[in-house]
């Protein structure tokens, strides 16, 4: 017996529903296999290479202004927009201004960024000849953790800052620069050290400096990470 057209249809769907899920599978595999163990989110590198766009960091900062977009504006002192070499190939992200850095406007300069400019030097490398930036511009008050409503506000600048720089890596800092970077809930232990794809750009999420500073036996994890982090900038290739 011949089948209604719109049940044959429907069947027909369902097949073609199911081949692109197995070969979603074998791609998912295959990046896996790769070791980049998340999806590129948004356009591909190929994609992103085409855009025309001549913004520049400091558009992103006019841009920004003496922002009041969420409840952290009251209580800072300075917005702290993010530093370094506008073309660098490495980019870190941090969680949010500290004292000293709401107190300079400038991001990782107190112990803890000390101790960043270590990590970045133990790899060849200068400040400022990386991008230095974080999740959210603002100092929480009393150093409590950014909230997803400051978060949100704050990322459309973080990622024209991202768009902008284009670094090949991204170096994310702790829990909550990793968490809110690659949308995930899972734990900074179960991230760090792996490699995620945002938009084209290699994701690296470590311990951030303050966490090593109270648990100085991880420091050989982040080692690890960086040791990761300059070969692939060296299979990269290019300046700086
Ligand atoms: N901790 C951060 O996450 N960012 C800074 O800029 C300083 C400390």
């Amino acid at each position: 017996m011949t089948k209604p057209p719109d049940e044959e249809r429907g069947e027909s769907m369902n097949s073609k529903v199911s081949e692109v899920i197995e070969d979603y599978k074998s791609y998912l595999d295959y990046l896996k296999g790769m070791g980049i163990e998340a999806l590129p989110i948004g356009r591909t590198p190929q994609e992103k290479d085409s855009r025309s766009s001549s913004a520049t960091l400091k558009d992103v900062r006019e841009e920004l202004g003496d922002c009041k977009r969420c409840k952290l504006h009251p209580t800072r002192r300075t917005i702290v927009f993010g530093e370094g070499n506008e073309k660098a190939r490495l980019m870190f992200i941090g969680e949010g201004p500290g004292y000293d850095e709401d107190v300079q406007g400038r991001p990782f300069v107190g112990k803890a960024g000390q101790l960043l400019t270590k990590i970045i030097q133990s790899i060849e490398l200068e400040r400022d000849e990386v991008y230095i930036a974080n999740i959210v511009k603002c100092r929480p008050p009393q150093n409590r953790t950014p909230e997803p409503d400051e978060i949100l506000a704050c990322q459309p600048f973080l990622l024209k800052q991202i768009e902008i720089v284009r670094p090949k890596i991204i170096c994310c800092l702790g829990a909550v620069a990793t968490q809110s970077l690659l949308q995930t809930a899972q734990k900074i232990t179960a991230l760090r050290g792996r490699a995620f794809d945002l938009h084209g750009v290699r994701v690296i999420p470590t311990y951030h400096p303050a966490f090593l500073l109270r648990n100085p036996e991880r420091k050989k994890e982040v080692w690890e990470d960086m040791k990761q982090i300059a070969a692939w900038l060296k299979e990269f290739g290019g300046a700086v």
